[in-house]
């Protein structure tokens, strides 16, 4: 899997579902690809998500794939788990299948969702609980980068999901990034994942008059 004459530096950003890196820091990763090989690893393929249940865990891996490319990904990895499952029961399988990765890429840079998970989902949780986890483990990797939403954002999403956690005060985010340049690519890995067009209609109404900046929280060590 090693990276034949490999130069740039790497990012892994750790996802629970396909669309989350769209619909959270994908102008911070198409920013990133500029200097870094940036690749995904997504715990499921987001079966439960809208559209026709027979196949749609295929068709949210393609779109994910779709979005990837559109964004300047290497390469994403799916490790197998369910949409919807994961909890503490999955802990160590989970943590065991991305450590096994990142023993092979290396990456100097992780990313993932927020400790609240952004929106609330348990799935997003369980991968930013684990995926920190991991960070602690593994000595090659610098810094975990947490991508959060501020108040504002937060407060536009409040009746999207069921319990929409408080984004964080501007002053407690230790990174901001500007994602303007971006935000077309924003939009078009969004768009990507047709199956969840819906969705992705409703969140870029609300984000289109937010600045178009991305927030972090920020681990090193
Ligand atoms: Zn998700």
């Amino acid at each position: 899997m090693k990276v034949k004459g490999k130069s740039k530096k790497l990012l892994v950003a750790v996802f629970a579902h396909p669309d989350d890196e769209a619909f959270g820091p994908s102008g911070t990763l198409a920013k990133f690809t500029k200097t870094h090989d940036v690749y995904i690893l997504c715990a499921t393929k987001g079966e439960t998500g809208m559209g026709p249940k027979s196949n749609l865990g295929k068709i949210r891996a393609q779109e994910l794939k779709n979005s990837a490319k559109i964004l300047g990904i290497k390469d994403v990895y799916f490790l197998g788990f369910k949409d919807g499952t994961l909890s503490n029961n999955l802990y160590h399988k989970l943590a065991s299948k991305i450590e096994k990765i990142l023993k092979q890429l290396k990456p100097e840079i992780l990313m993932t969702q927020e400790p609240q998970g952004v929106s609330g989902h348990i799935d997003h949780i369980t991968v930013s609980m684990v995926t920190s986890f991991v960070f602690n483990k593994l000595p090659f990797v610098k810094t975990l980068m947490y991508y959060c939403i501020d108040e504002k954002a937060a407060a536009k999403m409040k009746n999207y999901f069921i319990y929409f956690p408080p984004g964080y005060k501007r002053s407690d985010v230790d990174k901001v990034i500007d994602t303007a340049k971006y935000w077309h690519l924003k939009k078009e890995a969004m768009m990507a994942h047709k199956s969840q067009a819906e969705d992705a209609k409703t969140v870029l109404s609300r984000m289109e008059d937010l600045p178009k900046e991305e927030y972090f929280l920020i681990n090193t060590k």
